[in-house]
């Protein structure tokens, strides 16, 4: 028993905006190079598989995830092409990678011992640490580097790094960037020059692109997440205006029922809002445990009947409480938009973000799987 999909909350994703996006993203880089979509995290929320699908259609053979888990439901999905994994597999969960024909990524040393002596061929891309510090081989350590290619059973076929500092614009970021580009550069060379070869390279995210003007290098595979889904991390007007990118998700749920208050009374857990003169609320049927942040009580907006309205009170678990006064006929089994368009006005991922106090990126993969997600 499914329901009806928009009986609830729910998520609509613009098929056109995703291939816009990715087109748009593919014009900034070299042909050579070929976006690497992160799917990972439910695809920032937007649903891996029908994302994963969408890329497909345009030939996107590279994905990227987080976790094997992530990596098996693209496949059990008839996802082709390279899946690789960024982040740790456990050793007790290689079984999964051969299964699923994941690609894992070296994480340090001691990691790829542990691979290499797994006992079956696996494919892997070496992580360089240029100074993250989060995971990769550090990039000083250099006969490690060359070690991972005595693993007779490790097929390598990509090197990367990730940079820290892309989203930055002051002259420390840019410079970092350049730092940790230069280092991922001597790693490669190193290698080509001891015949180390057919391996691709990738280090780029979406504001490794976006902010592309500080590198020098070309690379095979471009890590694209957040500016995929037409959305940036924070807003940036420079950044909008440059890039035409265009959201893909929208988040929309019921009103649930709508009444009337007297000047003086409270509402909601806690009755944390009050009202100070007769006003009109609607119970919406979006929560936390759906990925609205609870920190937006009080604070947050929606959008019904195409007006901008508050919520009031505390975001409850599986419903919050909206502010009506000023939308003319609002009634039960109205939409409340809390991302994207109605009528003339939208809201942001960016501006949740901004109003949660968090980048969008942590907004958009905290969407819940109660959400029923749809390509419109
Ligand atoms: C998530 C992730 C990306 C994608 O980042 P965006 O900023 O969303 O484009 C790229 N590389 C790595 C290693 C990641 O973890």
């Amino acid at each position: 028993m499914n329901g009806n999909e928009k009986g609830r909350a729910w998520i609509e994703l613009n098929t056109r905006h995703l291939h816009h996006n990715a087109k748009q993203l593919q014009k900034l880089l070299p042909d050579r190079c070929s976006l690497m979509p992160a799917v990972k995290a439910d695809a920032y929320g937007h649903g891996a598989v029908p994302v994963a699908e969408e890329l497909q259609k345009l030939g996107i053979r590279n994905y990227c995830v987080a976790s094997a888990p992530e990596g098996a439901e693209l496949r059990q999905a008839g996802i082709r092409g390279q899946i690789l994994i960024l982040g740790y597999t456990d050793p007790a969960d290689f079984d999964l990678l051969r299964e699923f024909n994941l690609t894992q990524t070296i994480v340090d040393e001691n990691y790829g011992k542990a691979l290499g002596s797994y006992g079956r061929k696996l494919p892997v891309h070496v992580g360089i640490d240029t100074g993250m510090h989060r995971l990769g081989v550090p990039f000083s350590h250099t006969d490690s580097i060359k070690t991972m290619w005595d693993y007779k059973n490790l097929r390598i076929t990509g090197l990367y790094s990730h940079l820290c500092t892309s989203d930055g614009l002051t002259s420390e970021d840019r410079s970092y960037v350049r730092l940790q580009e230069k280092r991922f550069q001597d790693t490669v060379k190193m290698l080509r020059a001891e015949g180390r070869n057919g391996f691709s390279t990738h280090l780029q995210g979406s504001y490794g692109i976006l902010n592309g003007d500080v590198l020098t290098g070309s690379y095979d595979l471009a890590r694209v997440g957040i500016a995929l889904y037409g959305v940036l991390s924070e807003p940036s007007e420079e950044l909008e205006q440059r890039y035409d990118l265009k959201p893909v998700l929208s988040l929309k749920a019921r009103i649930a029922c709508v009444r009337e208050l007297e000047a003086g009374e409270g509402a909601g857990y806690g009755l944390a809002w009050h009202t100070d003169s007769r006003r009109k609320i609607a119970a919406v049927t979006l929560g936390y445990a759906d990925g609205y942040p609870r920190t937006l009580s009080n604070r947050g907006h929606a959008l019904v009947r195409g007006i901008r309205v508050p919520v009031v009170g505390r975001v409850c678990m599986d419903q919050l409480l909206l502010d009506v006064t000023q939308v003319p006929d609002v009634r039960s089994g109205d939409e409340a938009v809390f991302i994207g368009r109605s009528k003339k006005l939208c809201i942001r991922a960016e501006d949740v973000a901004a109003e949660a106090g968090t980048i969008s990126n942590e907004i958009l993969s905290a969407l819940g799987k109660r959400l029923r997600r749809m390509a419109v």
